[in-house]
């Protein structure tokens, strides 16, 4: 004999099915991957690299800094060289210490020169490691906004079905005779999940795959309350829906 649709168990066993599947949305909810292990990995490797990249960054600056300094030394000769070639200097002291401004200029000009060059060649090397180290974490980034955007999609869709079965719960409890109501809400705080359990083919209990003795087999096809013996839920044995 199989218990009939309309029997206690039956009408607990659609509350079952509805806080089983609210459940279910819970826990795919806080199993969506948000990046939040790729933050952490992208916040590591940022940390890892920081000496490299501020590295490279200061030398570029460096560089820069050799450049400018460069055309504003070489400005400065030619506004004195100008001078000698201007005919304004008038004596003979005037045009030696002009003279000694751009040999002086020339020796900074050569000083700067040996400097950048000496500079320039672990350069190449710096930048090359920085820019692969930039690459990497903008690859990071990327995954990490495409991750965070499936799963606030994902989020959205979870969203809804969870109201979908939210709005079936008070029809569904409502019909669920109290003292039995009461029974069942019990038992599923204690679990944190599902406070019911269907008889396997193999005669154990679903829940928690402990085997199912024969006399509980024919309560619950009697519309009687059978518990398990290890977990506590209470048994059932749905009618098929074909
Ligand atoms: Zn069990």
């Amino acid at each position: 004999m199989r218990v009939m649709p309309d029997s206690a168990l039956a009408i607990l066993y659609k509350l079952h099915k509805v806080d089983s599947a609210l459940h279910g949305i819970r826990m795919r909810a806080n199993a969506l991957d948000a990046g939040k292990e790729d933050s952490e990995k992208l916040k590591a490797y940022m940390k890892e690299t920081d000496s490299i990249r501020a590295a490279a960054k200061s030398a570029s600056t460096k560089a820069r800094d050799f450049e400018s300094k460069t055309e504003e030394t070489k400005e400065k000769k030619a506004r004195f060289e100008e001078k000698l070639f201007s005919g304004e200097l008038t004596n003979a002291r005037e045009v030696e210490n002009v003279q000694k401004e751009v040999a002086m200029l020339g020796d900074i000009l050569e000083t700067i020169a040996a400097n950048a060059k000496e500079h320039a060649q672990g350069l190449p090397e710096l930048k090359k490691k920085a820019k692969e180290c930039e690459d990497e974490i903008s690859v990071l980034q990327k995954m990490i906004v495409k991750k965070r955007q499936i799963a606030v999609a994902a989020h959205e869709r979870l969203k809804a079905e969870y109201q979908v079965q939210v709005k079936l719960r008070p029809g569904a409890s409502s019909l669920v005779p109290p003292a039995l109501l009461n029974q069942y809400e019990n038992i599923r705080k204690h679990h944190g999940d599902s406070a019911m359990a269907v008889i396997t083919e193999e005669q154990t209990c679903g829940a928690c795959g402990m085997h199912v003795p024969e006399k509980a087999k024919v309560l619950v096809n009697a519309d009687r309350l059978a518990a398990c013996e290890a977990c506590r839920r209470i048994l059932f044995a749905p009618v098929p829906d074909a």
